[in-house]
């Protein structure tokens, strides 16, 4: 069993960020990754929004540089899929972390950035057609579908964002969203709306069915208050109706929301002693890059004060 003193769980924003604080602070720091670092930046087309990129940054970019910074400091860099986070008393909390693997790691000290994952759309359809027409990632799959056309479910700043992105590799592109009104950001809407002949807003509708052998080519949607149908002939359907928590692992006193995100207090303190959160898991209004790389300074000085205040 190795012990550290701190480990964070996640390579996104939030959980790189955290790392960093905390092994500058000169604590004996591993980070686990379940997949290539940069978390949801990775599949993000163009990030706009980040403080110093007027230009924007590919998401690529932006988490190969979040990633190399780290890379700076002596942290150790695990590979490995959580399977269990639990609490034992050892001369006060220790937290023991079980791998995929078998390996289990020792700590007082215990990041959680493990942010969410897509949320499917839960129609029957959904499972066969995906890889055949169902995407939940444009930036990887969007050149599938060069000159053809595609719907987006959904009508927050992913779903707007992507659709741009889209338009650019392809003939056209249908937003369907359940309802009039956007969640997205309105710089996004504006751009979308100005370019009518790209991509086409289908409002108050979901999706009903898809069609298609052997791969998609039809999405059937319903108006959610007459109940009209209407076919889209689209051979890519791409799915960004928000998210799921990522917290299979977590011990089932961790508090939190009706949602499953973990709740936290303002400094990413969880209900359980040395174990913090930060970034998209956490319950909370805002979730963006900045305010994940934000969350995982303010975890990590909270573990370096807590480590300090078991120390003392
Ligand atoms: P989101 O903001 O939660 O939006 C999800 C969208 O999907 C909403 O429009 C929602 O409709 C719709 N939806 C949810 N469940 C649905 C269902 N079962 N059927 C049909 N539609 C459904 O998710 P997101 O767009 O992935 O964004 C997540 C967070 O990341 C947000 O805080 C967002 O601002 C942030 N983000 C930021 C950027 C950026 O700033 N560059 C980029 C991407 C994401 P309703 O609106 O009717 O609820």
């Amino acid at each position: 069993m190795s012990k550290f003193d701190a480990v964070v769980i996640g390579s996104g924003p939030a959980g790189l960020n955290a790392a960093l604080y905390l092994v500058r602070a000169g604590l004996k720091t591993a980070i686990l990754e379940k997949n290539t670092a940069g978390g949801q930046v990775l599949s993000t087309a163009e990030v706009e929004n980040y403080l110093g990129f007027p230009k924007g940054a590919k998401g690529w970019e932006l988490a190969d540089l979040f990633s190399n910074h780290v890379n700076e400091y002596q942290v150790e860099r695990i590979r490995a899929d959580v399977t269990k986070l639990e609490t034992i008393d050892e001369n006060g909390v220790m937290h023991i972390i079980h791998l995929e693997n078998g390996e289990t790691l020792k700590t007082r000290a215990v990041i959680i950035a493990t942010g969410a994952a897509n949320r499917p759309l839960g129609i029957a359809e959904e499972e066969e057609y995906k890889g055949k027409g169902v995407s939940y990632c444009a930036l990887c799959d969007g050149n599938f579908y060069r000159g053809l056309d595609v719907a987006i479910v959904g009508g927050g700043d992913s779903a707007l964002e992507e659709a741009l992105y889209l338009s650019r590799i392809v003939n056209k592109v249908y937003i369907i969203h359940r309802r009039e009104g956007f969640r997205g950001t309105q710089i996004y809407l504006d751009k979308i709306r100005s370019m009518p002949e790209k991509i086409e807003l289908v409002t108050s509708c979901v999706v009903d069915s898809l069609a298609g052998s052997p791969a998609l080519q039809k999405v059937i949607v319903r108006h959610v208050e007459t109940g009209e149908k209407r076919e889209l002939a689209v051979e890519g359907l791409f799915v960004y109706i928000g998210h799921i928590p990522n917290t299979s692992f977590v011990p089932e006193n961790l508090e939190r929301n009706e949602q499953g995100f973990i709740k936290t207090d303002q400094e990413m303190l969880t209900n359980i002693p040395g174990i913090f959160a930060a970034g998209d898991i956490r319950a909370k209004m805002c979730r963006q890059v900045c305010t994940a790389v934000g969350d995982g300074a303010t975890a990590a000085s909270s573990a370096i004060r807590y480590l300090e205040h078991l120390n003392a």
